[in-house]
């Protein structure tokens, strides 16, 4: 192996997760030379001008010649244009990783598209803010959180422990699991919280205008949380939600019938059954603080 963990890097999509770790490449010298590949010419120009790629170009096929390592950080929607595009450009042996936040995808649709002489590490930093695009990524987004590798059955050893190596030198805590976990995991702990914001701050968009004006006036309440998550990006999570249909809908499954549930303890002023939900969420706060992801 050269002095640097990857002789040549490919990111194809170099926006808020891309950037954010083409930083850390650079500041540990991760990659001998960084191509980065986006469609518009802005995306490209940013890349070179904030200093995370040495090359850019707007063709997959020619970021992934010769690269070690390729990066796919597009939106889950490109994923199927992004395989075909590269599949006959990249090199034998070379590791092609992603940071989607939907996982099963990888093996269903970016798959069967790749040659059989490369090295396929699906995984998902869980990590980011609400904000898109290169200017926005920074090395530090990562630092002490925990990021999900889903290996293939078959697939190789040596690239998941590089893979994993680069993940815990950007300060992630590094797990595996199969994909089909992941996608019910982050289901309940991402994608649905996501999907209650946007429609609790789509609700209070279509309220008349003087009650409107009053939400924002006293937004402190409890609104404003849920606007910062509703922030987040369309594409993105347009994109989360037609790819985990099956387990966010089982989710939300749940979570109306649950909602049912509090709906009728208020309406027959059952007090204690709220104040035991209330209890039971507090504690869960708790250890989330203990566990440093506060
Ligand atoms: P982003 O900031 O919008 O960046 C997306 C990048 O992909 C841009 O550089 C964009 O540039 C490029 N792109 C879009 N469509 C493309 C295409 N068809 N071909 C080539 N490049 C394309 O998005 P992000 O937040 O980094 O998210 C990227 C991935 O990370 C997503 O799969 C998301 O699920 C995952 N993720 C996001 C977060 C988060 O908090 N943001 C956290 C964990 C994982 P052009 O528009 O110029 O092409």
């Amino acid at each position: 192996m050269s002095e640097f963990a990857f002789n040549r890097v490919a990111f194809i999509g170099i926006g808020h997760i891309g950037s954010s770790l083409a930083h850390v490449m650079r500041r540990g010298k991760l990659a001998g030379s960084i191509i980065a590949c986006a469609r518009r010419q802005e995306t490209r120009d940013a890349a070179l001008r904030i200093g995370i790629a040495d090359e850019v170009t707007a063709d997959p096929a020619e970021a992934v010649k010769n690269a070690d390592l390729v990066v796919i950080a597009t939106p889950l929607s490109a994923y199927l244009e992004t395989g075909k595009a590269i599949a006959g450009s990249l090199k034998p042996g070379a590791i092609v990783t992603d940071v989607g936040s939907v996982k099963a995808l990888v093996a269903k649709e970016l798959l069967p598209l790749l040659p059989k002489d490369v090295h396929v590490v699906p995984g998902h930093p869980i990590a980011g803010t609400e904000n898109s695009g290169p200017e926005s990524g920074f090395a530090e987004v990562f630092r002490n959180r925990w990021c999900i590798l889903t290996p293939l059955p078959d697939g190789d050893a040596t690239a998941l422990d590089r893979v994993t190596k680069l993940w815990e030198s950007a300060g992630m805590n590094v797990v595996t699991m199969d994909a089909e976990h992941h996608d019910m995991v982050l289901a309940i702990t991402s994608h649905l919280p996501h999907l209650i914001a946007y429609t609790i701050v789509g609700t209070a968009t279509d309220l008349e205008d003087t009650l409107k004006s009053e939400v924002i006036k006293f937004s402190a309440s409890g609104f404003r949380d849920f606007t910062r998550i509703a922030a987040s990006d369309p594409v993105m999570w347009r994109d989360i939600f037609l790819n985990n249909r099956d387990a966010v809908l089982e989710m939300l499954q749940r979570f109306t019938e649950d909602l049912t549930a509090l709906q009728r303890a208020i309406r027959h002023g059952e007090g204690d059954k709220l104040q035991d939900l209330f209890t039971r969420t507090r504690a869960i706060r708790r250890s989330i603080v203990e566990a440093k992801q506060a």
